[in-house]
């Protein structure tokens, strides 16, 4: 028996573990301190009620022999599939029932699609990342290249000509830096991916928190996207399902060969979503859920607006915060990321998450997230312009 190698090439990551045994010790030489943590990377607001009551409907059919239901289909039950498809439409993409794939989330379906391609591809991420992307191209071997977000592109960066990339990674809004690309901006990374008979794996996980119309909300809203381009997406951060475990991910039929491999891929690994979180799911997508759903993302988008307004007057350069979850900021005083950890939590106890932990380009930045309580946010706030203004 051999091992794969590829796993001795993986980054141990201390970053959360770090930032928790600061927070600890802090605690524990500060018992009399408040300590406000904004740097929560989940969702914290309960599932909605119209969902809740579609899962304990679910439960009872499940009881009982005339509605019980054992394997379903591996992608996914039609009433969901439509669902999805119906959702789409009203972002002005059509998709046959057939490119949809329903899964048990984003970061599964976003290392699985990787059985689909060859070792030999390079790979294109972004520079600062969301981790699953680098690592599961390192455990299969590839090559990792990354584009370079900076200050100067607004830490959405656009294609070199220069590198020859087979796989590339999008994932707008952003996870860590919350920054949104334009269609303007997407059509061209389309056109770079074409020339080069690449493959964009287009993360949308964050969609729902768009709020201006004129921002793509899918990759499939842009002209032949469908030629070049594979999303996902799930509902994790649209509907607070981080613990309850729905995806979908769209595989279009103009990637003929992708599709009809997709297909095998699961109907051979992978079992399905269970029945009952489907049946939560599709409930998300009803009237009422998208209602319900939207008073949730607008709770989180309130506090973003508010750190994002507070940084403003303190002058503090920052992207996101406006259509993401997500703030990344510029440390004042040209701190490095952990120097900065530490003066927050020293004077002011609000904890975030250094940028340097997410690739080297974030090196010198700091990220927050709204997915704390509003009245920590607002105190939270509060500490920074008596600290920076
Ligand atoms: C949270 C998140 C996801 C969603 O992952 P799930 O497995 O669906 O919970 C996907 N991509 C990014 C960048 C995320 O931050």
């Amino acid at each position: 028996m051999n091992i794969n190698k590829n796993y001795e090439n993986l980054e141990q990551s201390y970053l959360f573990s770090t930032i928790a045994k600061k927070v600890n010790e802090y605690i524990k030489n500060h018992p009399d301190k408040k300590v406000i943590r904004l740097g929560i990377g989940d969702v914290t607001l309960p599932l909605c009620k119209v969902v809740v009551d579609a899962l304990h409907k679910a439960v009872d059919e499940m009881g009982v022999q005339e509605t019980f239901r054992g394997y379903g289909p591996e992608q996914g039950y039609d009433f969901l599939r439509e669902a999805v498809q119906k959702y789409y439409k009203t972002h002005h993409v059509e998709l046959d029932l057939d490119e949809i794939f329903i899964s048990d989330g984003a970061k599964s379906d976003l290392g699985n699609i990787l059985d689909l391609f060859d070792k030999d591809n390079i790979v294109l991420v972004p520079d600062p990342v969301y981790p699953v992307y680098v690592d599961t191209n390192v455990m299969a071997g590839r090559k990792v290249v990354f584009a370079n977000a900076n200050g100067e592109n607004e830490f959405l960066p656009m294609p070199d000509k220069n590198i020859k990339a087979d796989i590339i990674y999008i994932c707008s809004p952003n996870n860590p830096t919350g920054a949104v690309y334009n269609k303007e901006q997407l059509k061209v990374w389309i056109d770079y991916a074409k020339n080069n008979n690449a493959i964009i794996l287009f993360d949308s996980a964050y969609e729902c928190f768009i709020s201006d119309e004129d921002l793509p909300r899918s990759i499939y809203e842009i002209d032949g996207a469908k030629d070049c381009a594979i999303e996902f997406c799930s509902l994790s951060k649209t509907a607070g399902f981080t613990g309850t475990r729905c995806g979908y991910t769209i595989v279009p039929k103009n990637l003929d060969k992708l599709n009809k491999m997709w297909l095998r891929r699961q109907t051979t690994k992978f079992n399905g979503v269970p029945y009952i979180i489907q049946r939560g799911a599709e409930a998300v997508f009803s009237e009422v859920g998208q209602k319900e759903i939207k008073q949730n993302i607008n709770y989180y988008k309130e506090n973003a607006k508010l750190i994002s307004e507070t940084l403003k007057k303190c002058n503090i350069w920052h992207v996101g915060g406006k259509h993401s979850p997500y703030i990344w900021l510029k440390c004042p005083n040209n701190m490095k990321s952990w120097e900065f950890f530490d003066y927050l939590l020293e004077n002011a106890q609000v904890v975030g998450t250094p940028g340097a932990g997410f690739g080297q380009n974030g090196e010198g930045y700091f990220r927050l997230t709204s997915f704390g309580s509003k009245e920590n946010t607002k105190e939270a706030m509060e500490r920074f312009e008596k600290l920076f203004n």
